[in-house]
Formats: structure tokens, sequence, C-alpha cells
């Protein structure tokens, strides 16, 4: 496992480093400063030594407030509790407010559930094919290969099923999941999700890869993933090699604050595309977390320095127990309608609400066309200025001329 260890030591970016957690712990400041790097470096040793119990997290936490402490108790029976030593010491333990707090420590309010939560809130299980296989668009699927995490989020939308924590036995299969992708022609996109896939090994999740690479209509690969988050070190340059073998492959992270965008993270990050792999960030709009205009503002452009282009902002799944970190979709329209014009156009993520029951993912937006008719349309620009466009008429369709769509021989 030496590959793991001694990645840090090579890098030509050392001075840097000297603002990274791994300054912060061996100053003193943070937990497990007596822990050699070679040991902290390794992922697995990440794992072993997560947090998963209210007696270690009491240990390390002596200020748990009160529904802090009433929720780890009764961690385990829904979603599990699990912290990498490495995303824990990103925690405040003295700030009760803390962004990071309250995306992975239970809170007693996740045993309070309003009639309109659910357990499946996106409706997944019953656009399920065969176990572990969501067949909801018709040219992609998405593709659950483990219901294990690194770290929890408490607001998982998939609560139901990772960590097993509540009974749902999650089995994969992946022979079974690869035949009905096989023998569905119009899958074009296949994206890996979980639970996380990068927690698999390397072998494992090249066996997929390749396995599903070797389907003729499987044209595009993507793995969404929090491994870069909460887990940097698993980001191995042998897993990286592995990776850029099986292009075309897209990763899209999960990342909320701008504190989650650590040096650890931007270099795990500047790793993945330096293997060619374009990067996209999936965000969840939180109470408590990113939904204020300036903390929002300052995650997506710190996304873009580590190479990353801002994909969806999610407004919080209906997940049963997650009221307290539910933001409004008024506050969302308002953040969104404070970055476009305002900021750079690619920092801008597409809104979205994944549609309670099973719709799918319903792109939600300000409102920029105040009116259109056959003649016109009123459009307002970013600073509520009022512009008029002279309507078009409309032509023949291209695609009723023939050789309109491209023919594959050129491409
Ligand atoms: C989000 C999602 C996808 C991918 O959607 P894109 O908009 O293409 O990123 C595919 N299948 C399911 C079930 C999804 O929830
Ligand atoms: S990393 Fe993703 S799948 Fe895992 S707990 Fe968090 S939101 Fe759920």
């Amino acid at each position: 496992m030496t590959e793991y260890s001694c990645e840090s030591e090579e890098e030509p970016s050392g001075g840097r480093r000297s603002e990274s957690l791994k300054a912060f712990r061996s100053a003193g400041r943070g937990f497990w400063s007596d822990v050699p790097n070679s040991q902290w470096d390794d992922w697995r040793w990440q794992m072993r030594n997560r947090i998963t119990s209210r007696e270690q997290l009491e240990k390390l936490m002596p200020m748990l407030t009160p529904e802090e402490y009433a929720g780890s108790v009764l961690a385990n029976t829904k979603l599990a509790l699990g912290i990498t030593p490495y995303f824990f010491n990103l925690i405040d333990p003295t700030d009760e407010l803390c962004p990071i707090r309250w995306q992975v420590i239970p809170r007693i309010e996740e045993t309070t559930t309003a009639p309109w939560e659910m357990s499946d809130p996106c409706g997944e299980d019953s656009h399920s094919p065969v176990p572990g296989l969501v067949h909801r668009y018709p040219d992609r699927v998405l593709f659950l290969v483990t219901d294990r995490c690194a770290s929890y989020c408490r607001y998982c939308t998939r609560s139901r099923l990772v960590s097993n924590a509540a009974g749902y036995d999650f089995q994969p299969d992946f022979d079974r999941q690869i035949d009905y992708i096989r023998n569905t022609p119009t899958v074009r996109d296949v994206l890996l999700s979980g639970g996380d896939p990068l927690l698999l090994s390397d072998d494992k999740l090249e066996s997929l890869l390749s396995r599903l690479r070797a389907i003729p209509h499987v044209e595009f690969l993507r793995i969404g993933t929090r491994i870069p988050i909460f887990l940097p070190q698993r980001i191995t340059p042998a897993l990286c090699d592995m990776l850029r073998r099986y292009h075309p492959l897209f990763v899209s992270i999960h990342s909320n604050h701008p504190r989650e965008l650590t040096t650890e993270v931007r270099e795990a990050l500047g790793r993945l595309a330096d293997a060619g792999i374009p990067l996209g960030n999936q965000s969840v709009l939180l109470n408590h977390v990113n939904d204020d205009p300036e903390v929002m503002k300052a995650h997506l452009h710190k996304l873009l320095l580590c190479r990353v282009k801002p994909y969806y902002l999610y407004q919080c799944d209906l997940i049963a127990g997650s009221a307290h970190l539910r933001s409004s979709v008024r506050r969302g329209l308002k953040i969104m309608s404070q970055l476009r014009g305002h900021t750079t156009g690619y920092a801008v993520p597409q809104y979205v609400i994944d549609a309670p029951g099973g719709g799918g993912k319903i792109p939600v937006n300000p409102e920029y066309v105040l009116s259109h008719n056959n003649d016109r349309v009123v459009i307002r620009n970013f600073e509520g200025k009022v512009f008029e466009y002279p309507e078009a008429a409309d032509g023949t369709p291209m695609v009723s001329r023939p050789g309109a769509v491209c023919d594959s021989q050129l491409f």
C-alpha cells in the first residue's frame, strides 16, 4: 500500500500543503495528530478508523448538543453513522452551526417524519427492472454497485438502501444488471452509483467498467461519487491510470460547502482531471449548509478552481426525517437569480427538483421570459432590464431532410 502513502511527499505543490489539514493536525489543533502521514494518507486506514458510534463521537466531541447526542444514540437504525477521520477534522467542534457537522452528525430530528416524506422519494424501486438498476429515462440507467459509502450524509436520498442499517438488504447482482443493459439497446449511458462505486477495489471496478465497455451500444460511462470529498486518499495514481482506459468516462462528485474543498481534495480532483476525466459537481441545497448566496457563490468558484463544472443543484428530496435540512424552493430560486449573469456562466449549476414519486429531474429556473407569442418574446436580464426579441418563423425541420443527422461513418 505504499502507493497510497508516498503520494503527498512527491507533490510539487509542497509549499501549499502547509495550509492543509495535515498541518492543522500536526499543529495539534485537530485530532489524530499522532498518526503518521503514511497511515493518514492510506485510504484503508481512514476506512478502518471511521467514527461509527456515539461513544467515539462523544470522545472526540464532548460538546455534542442534546439533539446530536439523542440522534447518535439512535444512529445505525435508519442510516449508519460513519465519518472518515479526514472528513471529521473539517468539523468545527466549537460551532453548533458548523456546515460540515450538519451533513454527517445524526440529530434527533431525523426521527420526525412528515406525511409527505418517503423512504424512496424519487420512486427508484418502482423503476427498477432488475435489483440495483434504475431505468427511468429512455437512454440511460442508474447502476447501483454497492450500499457502502465512506461517510453517510444525513439527507441521503438512498437512506433506505445505503449502509443497510434499516434492513433493506441490498444485494447487487452484477450479472443480471449487465445482462439487462446488454439486452436493452436503447441504453447508451450508464451511471455507476450506490453507495459509492469508488469504494470497490480497483480490480472490481475495472472488471465492471470493462464489461460495460464491451457492450457496443454503451457509449458513455459515468461514476457518481463522494469519495473525492470524504476520502481523497482513495484517488490514487493507480486508480486514475485504470479509469483513463475507459473513456469517455465522466465523474460527478458531490460537494456542498466551500470548506469541503481542501488542498487534499483539490489535488485528488487534479489527478482525476489529469487522467482526462471531465468533472461535474452535484450539490444539495441544505439548510445550515449552503442556502446562502455568498456561501453558494464561494463554493461554485472554488469548484472551478478545482477544475470541476457545477452540474446540478438539487432541491433536497423528501427523504423521511430530513425536514431540518431542507431549504425552500423560494430560497433556491433566489440564489439562482443571484448567480446567472452575476458570475461566470460555467459556475452556474442547473437547479432541479427530482419529482416526488418518480417523475425524474425537473429544472426549476427563475423567470426570464416575461411573455411569448407568435410575434415576440419579452425577456428580462440579470439586472431586471426588459428586452424584446422579435420571434422568427419556423422553417422545415432539419431532421426531416435525409442526411440531416450525422451518420456514424464520420465519427
Ligand atoms: C439523475 C439520474 C440519471 C442521470 O440524469 P442526467 O440528467 O442525465 O444526469 C439517470 N437515471 C436516474 C434514475 C437518475 O436519477
Ligand atoms: S455519499 Fe451519496 S449515497 Fe452516500 S450517503 Fe452521501 S448522498 Fe448518500
